[in-house]
């Protein structure tokens, strides 16, 4: 078992998608890769639509722009899929009634989105210029232009903030059931958070734990109904209430757990042998945070459905979307940002670069 720069065991190949990176299942069968042959070395590299991610909400932008002829190159991060590929089962998306396994879900959106002639670049964007168009994007030395955007970096998982919990990771700490769920096979394992990520995780886990202790700060669960009911009425699943933890014991790997109380105040040691953490998500808005509009939780805002604060610049999925957060609405809004874009460039797309700039306010 190795470990990524988040510090999560990775069994084998290791992805990096915008701010966190991610392991996925080894065989996984993406197919791009930063090698893709996109143009003459030193020569920047254009289409009609740049498109900034790779989960969801970037890859059906991408399938619906390249069907509309507009050549996307999508700039996928050097972990492409998105969260789908740190899920495991997914049940509510709609054509699958058994359900299908998350990074087996992406591995269909990109195929598709490769056959109708995407080019997706599995590189991490290091800079944009959204100033004046053509819109630009530095990757790895290559210069990317797109007469319009779209933005669809997703958000990544958050940790707790402790210092074992940093130390520890890939050490028996984990933000990724479906990539380290394996290793603890027999063994007693604690799941933080209260959502429905946290009650996904706990549940994935009884694969192999004899024991998943679902360890929530209040007094109350706010995973959805279905979820919550499947985990209490779980043997395996212990529920914790107003419970958090205050460190993670342990040198060399997870031993335990330093609990408190959120109520009493009081303290008690959990002897376990892992941690997983799926308390919510970061968006992955680092790069364009001093360009476009974001709201008070980070998020990029939205104004009439998919535009942002510079024309031509549309903005998709999980990036901006912090109350439906699920893979459908994602590629829902990753479809109409590029209707958006198609029908902003047959209107704008003679119009002088100058204009690009802010005429939205
Ligand atoms: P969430 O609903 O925001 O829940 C995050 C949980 O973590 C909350 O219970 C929160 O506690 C807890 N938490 C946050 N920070 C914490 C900290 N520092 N220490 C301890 N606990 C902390 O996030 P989510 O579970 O990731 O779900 C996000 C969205 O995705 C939801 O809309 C959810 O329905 C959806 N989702 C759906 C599925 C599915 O349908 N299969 C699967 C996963 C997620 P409080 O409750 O006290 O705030």
């Amino acid at each position: 078992m190795t470990t990524d720069d988040a510090g999560r065991s990775v069994p084998a190949t290791t992805i990096d998608f915008g701010a966190a990176p991610i392991a996925f299942a080894p065989a996984l069968p993406l197919s791009g890769s930063p090698e893709v042959e996109l143009g003459p070395p030193g020569e920047p590299v254009s289409g009609k639509v740049l498109i900034f991610g790779s989960g969801p909400a970037g890859l059906t932008a991408a399938i619906y722009a390249a069907r509309a002829n507009l050549e996307p190159i999508v700039l996928g991060g050097s972990t492409p899929g998105g969260q789908l590929m740190i899920t495991s089962d997914v049940e509510n998306y709609p054509g699958f009634p058994d359900g299908i396994q998350g990074p087996e879900l992406m591995a269909s959106f990109r195929a598709q989105a490769e056959r109708f002639g995407s080019r997706i670049v599995d590189v991490d964007v290091e800079r944009i210029d959204f100033s004046s168009r053509p819109f630009r994007a530095w990757a790895r030395g290559v210069e990317y232009r797109g007469d319009a955007v779209i933005v669809a970096t997703g958000a990544s998982a958050l940790w707790l903030g402790l210092e074992s919990e940093t130390r520890l990771r890939g050490q028996g700490v984990s933000a990724c059931a479906t990539c380290d769920g394996f290793f603890f096979r027999d063994k007693e394992i604690a799941v933080v958070g209260g959502g429905d990520t946290a009650l996904e995780e706990a549940l994935f886990l009884t694969r192999f734990a004899t024991r998943v202790h679902l360890l929530h700060r209040r007094d109350m669960l706010r995973g959805s109904k279905i979820m919550v009911d499947r985990a209490l009425a779980h043997p395996k699943i212990e529920l914790h209430l107003n419970t958090s933890v205050d460190e993670v014991l342990g040198e060399r790997h997870v031993e335990g757990l330093r609990l408190r109380r959120t109520d009493t105040g009081s303290q008690e040691e959990l002897p376990l042998d892992g941690l997983f953490i799926a308390i919510g998500y970061k968006p992955n808005t680092d790069l364009f945070r001093d360009v476009l509009d974001v709201d008070g939780m980070g998020y990029l805002t939205v104004r009439d459905e998919t535009n942002s604060r510079i024309e031509g610049v549309f903005i998709a999925g999980d990036v901006h979307d912090h109350r439906y957060r699920q893979a459908i609405t994602a590629a829902g809004e990753g479809c109409k940002a590029a209707i958006d874009a198609e029908r902003w460039l047959e209107v704008n797309a003679q119009r002088p670069a100058a204009s690009a700039l802010a005429a939205q306010g």
